[in-house]
């Protein structure tokens, strides 16, 4: 399919989604560093298990920079324990924080205050931060323009003929990014406050402290499209058998 086809198709995804959907409201958080610490721990489990581990670090006064710093590795693996791969999470964190510490004085303001092309790169060098761990916390915790490819964004266009199983992340994220940003100039939605609620599909989140963040058009549509494309891949399209029959993006399907 020639690119600037893709692109097209892309951004009509968008827009059947977000009209099917509205607001999905990612990333759910009440603060920039529990987005990061749901980035971390999202890793090869499910969100329901991510939360049990978030809800341990908050009942334990542990949801911060300072408190991941003052907890002994230990605790720190017994508190994140439900997230699965506890010991390599809790090593992980333990290494955002003390790069925190080391290169920003603990400052999340300032580590965000990089570009962000530098800041992705100086990410991707940490120990555990592969482009879709790099990409969430730039984009859901730093309000960033990036966009986060994920298993479902893959599957989603390899079914749909956009892309091969071969096609690397990097070209997908620039195909997503390019294809999505003529409609953050059409926009000018600065706030998703000021929008109206729609109904959600059920992998929604309620809205929080993070998800309504003022942030520019820009980066509140790559917010949407993940979010929406999560919720074709949760309810739709499965690894293993696509229930084409109800899903929005059915009529883009293409004719066998
Ligand atoms: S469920 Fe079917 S129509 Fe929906 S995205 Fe997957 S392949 Fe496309």
């Amino acid at each position: 399919m020639p690119e600037e086809q893709k692109k097209t198709e892309i951004r009509r995804y968008y827009q059947t989604l977000y009209s099917a959907w509205g607001e999905q409201h990612w990333w759910p958080g009440e603060t920039q560093f529990e987005v990061i610490v749901g980035a971390y721990l999202t890793q090869n489990t499910a969100w329901t298990n991510v939360e049990r581990a978030i809800e341990n670090l908050r009942a334990a006064k542990a949801l911060s920079v300072e408190g991941i710093r003052s907890l002994t590795l230990a605790r720190l693996e017994k508190l994140i324990r439900p997230s699965g791969y506890f010991r390599q999470k809790a090593k992980r964190l333990k290494t955002f924080v003390a790069h925190l510490d080391k290169k920003y004085a603990g400052s999340l303001e300032r580590m965000f205050s990089q570009p962000t092309n530098e800041l992705r790169e100086e990410l991707l060098a940490l120990n555990g931060v592969g482009p879709e761990t790099a990409d969430s916390i730039l984009l859901y915790a730093g309000n960033q323009p990036v966009f986060v490819v994920d298993a479902y964004t893959r599957r989603v266009l390899d079914r749909h003929g956009i892309i091969s199983a071969k096609t690397d992340y990097e070209e997908i994220r620039c195909l997503f990014e390019s294809a999505l940003a003529p409609l953050a100039d059409e926009q000018r939605v600065t706030n998703s406050r000021t929008r109206p609620e729609r109904d959600r599909c059920s992998s929604a989140h309620p809205p929080s402290a993070m998800s309504t963040a003022q942030r520019t058009a820009l980066v509140q549509i790559y917010n949407e499209m993940h979010g929406l494309i999560v919720g074709v891949g949760k309810h739709y399209c499965g690894k293993s058998q696509p229930k084409c029959d109800g899903c929005p993006l059915q009529p883009f399907l293409p004719k066998r």
